[in-house]
């Protein structure tokens, strides 16, 4: 559909490159805004959709300093405000787009933990790119300068050269604080509060630390390499990590701060906890939510039949229910799973898919099918328990509800059945309850989210809290701005 040949689109980025380069790098406002967005490079869609590896190639020197380039350097810099982190975009841009790609980094780095990550992963679109000038002079944050692509080059590069710089770590304070959690917000509360001279240790209840960096998001667009080095960055800090560990069973929150000596407890657990349509045979063989389905797939490597034993159905009609980035995630899962035919069964129409446009061309490229204003009302199983198909129901948009977006409204009479083998819920995710259910006094929302004040204080002294667990699902890089915050305001409060 959208697709073009890496090769191509290199080719293309030389042409402006050489231009930039004969003017040494001094052009007007209207040079800059006339050069086109750099797409991304990508693995062809039909050899993807057989493979793990990642989808988006990254960008050649070239292309990161011609799409740098872009950037007119506002003085307002409203793309800062979109920004979670407040990263100095104009600075980093403005570095790369001169070659100087370690300083670009530092730039970065300086407000985030995670470029090559984020780079990956943020929803630009909605964030940085949403307030970009060049995206409004086109009318289309699409257009925007593609801040995350330069942001990851810049942090690849620096990967890659194995010249990561290890921070410097102050006088040790004699203080230990505790992370349950090792996801974006746990990893960064830990990486700031070592740099600040404490004792860290971080509880993890799975066997591999990076929460849904490492269990949710696939490797094809998230490859674990990246995740992996990260934490070997913060073992190499003397942040220690203590897997297989669930609190609230294995120790509780209390038992951490009485009986093991922290001063401090951050509780950092996610939004690990999948919502079903509680409808008619989700209890079927064959039904799996989407979490456990990523789960079994990337940390369990189901993928790898031929050398794993722990592998997962074998699909051949899948259903996906949810039009969101996991839902995504799943059906692409599912199609390099080997399934020969990948369904999404979404109620609204693509305009209202909360799901990242890219991921959306990304699967429409790779063949996955969409059934908009369609929902499923019941999964239908045969004589061995297990899915055989799906009653659906035909919708269309009335009035927009408290989300602003238009309310899909039931067609009677339209049911129809879709034959299926394997039906993956995928309609986002609440709080695990555990936490809660095993510490006395600490508050929570009606969802079941941790309740915190704006420094990031629980309703239990010396115990803080940030990133899903408290904003519901979010984002990797949300969560680590939260992090950020609770690191600083623990650090206060331990130095009183
Ligand atoms: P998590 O990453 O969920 O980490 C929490 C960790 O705590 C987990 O490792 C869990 O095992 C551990 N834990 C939980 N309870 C306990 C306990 N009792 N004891 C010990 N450990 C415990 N965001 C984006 O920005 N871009 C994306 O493209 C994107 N795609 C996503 C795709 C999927 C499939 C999913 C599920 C989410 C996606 N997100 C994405 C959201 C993003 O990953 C999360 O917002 C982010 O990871 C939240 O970070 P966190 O540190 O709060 O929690
Ligand atoms: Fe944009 Fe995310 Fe990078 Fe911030 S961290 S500049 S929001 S891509
Ligand atoms: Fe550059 Fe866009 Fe930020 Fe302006 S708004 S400084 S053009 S990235």
């Amino acid at each position: 559909m959208h697709y073009k040949d890496p090769e191509e689109l290199k080719a293309e980025a030389v042409k402006f490159f050489n231009n930039i380069k004969d003017k040494k790098n001094v052009l007007t406002p209207k040079e800059r805004r006339d050069i086109p967005q750099m797409d991304m490079p990508a693995q062809d869609p039909i050899l993807r959709g057989k493979n793990q590896n990642e989808v988006a190639l990254g960008y050649t020197k070239e292309q990161a300093i011609v799409e740098s380039s872009r950037c007119l350097q506002c003085k307002n810099a409203p793309c800062i405000n979109g920004c979670p982190v407040g990263i100095n975009i104009p600075g980093f841009l403005d570095a790369a787009a001169k070659g100087n790609f370690q300083e670009s980094v530092d730039i970065i780095k300086e407000s985030s933990l995670l470029p090559a990550i984020c780079g990956r992963v943020c929803p630009q679109e909605s964030q940085c790119m949403e307030f970009c000038t060049v995206g409004k002079l086109y009318k289309d944050p699409m257009k925007s300068v593609a801040i995350g692509r330069v942001e990851r080059y810049v942090a690849d590069l620096e990967r890659d050269s194995n010249n990561i710089k290890t921070p410097q770590i102050k006088p040790a304070t004699g203080k230990k604080i505790a992370i349950i959690g090792s996801g974006p917000a746990g990893l960064t509360v830990a990486a700031d509060l070592r740099k600040d001279g404490h004792d860290v240790e971080i509880f993890e209840a799975f066997h591999k630390p990076g929460g849904v960096m490492i269990y949710g998001i696939p490797e094809f667009r998230l490859p674990k390499v990246i995740v992996e080095k990260e934490i070997e960055s913060l073992k190499n800090m003397g942040v220690k990590f203590h897997m297989n560990f669930l609190v609230g069973r294995t120790r509780t929150v209390e038992k951490l701060l009485t009986k093991d000596g922290f001063d401090a407890v951050f509780i950092g657990s996610g939004a690990g906890l999948p919502k079903f349509m509680n409808i008619p045979g989700e209890n079927l063989v064959g039904v799996f939510s989407a979490n456990e389905y990523l789960t079994r797939s990337n940390l369990m490597k189901a993928y790898d039949k031929e050398h794993v034993d722990t592998p997962i159905y074998n699909s051949k009609k899948v259903a996906v229910l949810g039009g969101g980035n996991v839902a995504m995630d799943a059906a692409r899962m599912a199609l390099r799973l080997g399934a020969e035919e990948v369904n999404v069964i979404y109620r609204r129409t693509k305009n209202e898919m909360p799901a990242r446009a890219e991921e959306i061309e990304h699967a429409e490229e790779e063949g996955i099918k969409f059934h908009f204003l369609t929902n499923p009302t019941k999964i239908i199983g045969d004589s061995d328990g297990k899915v055989s198909a799906i009653e659906c129901l035909k919708y269309e948009l009335g009035e927009p509800d408290d989300s602003g977006r238009r309310r899909p409204v039931e067609i009677k009479g339209s049911e129809f059945i879709l034959e299926m083998d394997t039906v993956i819920p995928a309609l986002g995710n609440g709080s695990n309850p555990l936490i809660k259910q095993t510490t006395q006094n600490l508050d929570t929302n009606k969802w079941g989210n941790i309740t915190v004040d704006e420094n990031k204080r629980t309703s239990i002294q010396g115990v803080y809290a940030g990133g899903d667990i408290v904003l519901g699902a979010a984002t990797v890089i949300l969560a680590m701005g939260e992090g950020r915050v609770a690191a600083k305001t623990i650090t206060e409060d331990l130095s009183k």
